[in-house]
């Protein structure tokens, strides 16, 4: 079975006080993850080693960056690089958030270069895609999201590709309060899918995890999980409470 991951976004939220107390409250509830399920908790940098401890006693808990520089080094003043991850043991970091492609000018291009950097550093990267609501609405989500895949992934090797977590998050449903239906989910996870599928392969293609993001919700993630070719979701606003996010843990499949 395909890795079935919970992976919490915090953004650029919480006091360091408050995130010690949300892990703690959401460890202390003692899920059982069976041996394919997975919790990523994406904290803000400064919270990076505080989590680490955190988490370091809890099987299949892991934590992960939100964002890294794409060069390995050197004069970019406030930026952090994948290597800098590896030396204090973070082993996955979000690329290419639409936030960050949007807010911070993050191309294709840019987050080939960031996939391997952080593939170099043994970082598996959470490669964000997803279309806005114009492209939605023109009917082309599929054309663009498939050119986001092939100008950052598809230059890399297929153990490579094996390597990473694609999160899909429709730009129209982050944060937003409005989720993909089942429908639309499962079938652009699908059609991701079938990506890797004509380039690395059916075993390559049947293996990578693509998380669905959006709006997802305590009431809302068992249906979405349930979608085929979904695994699990990458969780924006309902990570930030304890009880919502240990309820999104429980509905992995
Ligand atoms: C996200 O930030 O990746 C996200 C999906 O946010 P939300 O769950 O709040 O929509």
């Amino acid at each position: 079975m395909r890795k079935q991951i919970a992976a919490a976004n915090w953004k650029m939220n919480m006091s360091y006080q408050d995130g010690v107390k949300l892990l703690d409250d959401v460890l202390s509830s003692k899920i059982t993850l069976t041996a394919d399920q997975q919790v990523i908790f994406a904290v803000p940098f400064p919270y990076l080693i505080m989590a680490k401890s955190e988490v370091a006693e809890e099987t299949n808990n892991f934590i992960a960056a939100q964002n890294c520089h794409h060069k390995e080094a050197g004069a970019f003043t406030g930026e952090v690089s994948a290597s800098m991850l590896h030396s204090v043991n973070v082993r996955y970091c979000i690329v290419g958030h639409s936030e960050r492609r949007a807010f911070f000018n993050e191309t294709n291009e840019m987050l080939a270069e960031k996939l391997d950097s952080c593939i170099k550093h043994q970082i598996t990267p959470i490669f964000c895609c997803g279309e806005a609501l114009e492209v939605r609405e023109s009917g082309t989500q599929n054309d663009y999201v498939s050119r986001q895949l092939e100008q950052s992934l598809f230059h890399l090797s297929a153990e490579q590709i094996r390597k990473l977590i694609i999160a899909y998050e429709p730009i129209w449903a982050i944060g937003t309060g409005k989720t993909a239906s089942t429908e639309q989910a499962q079938e652009m996870h699908a059609f991701i899918r079938s990506l890797l599928r004509g380039k690395f392969g059916s075993e390559i293609a049947n293996e990578v995890p693509i998380l669905y993001g959006g709006s997802v919700k305590a009431g809302n993630a068992k249906e979405i999980f349930a979608c085929d070719d979904v695994d699990g979701g990458l969780v924006g606003g309902a990570s930030l409470v304890a009880d919502d996010f240990i309820q999104i843990i429980r509905a992995l499949k």
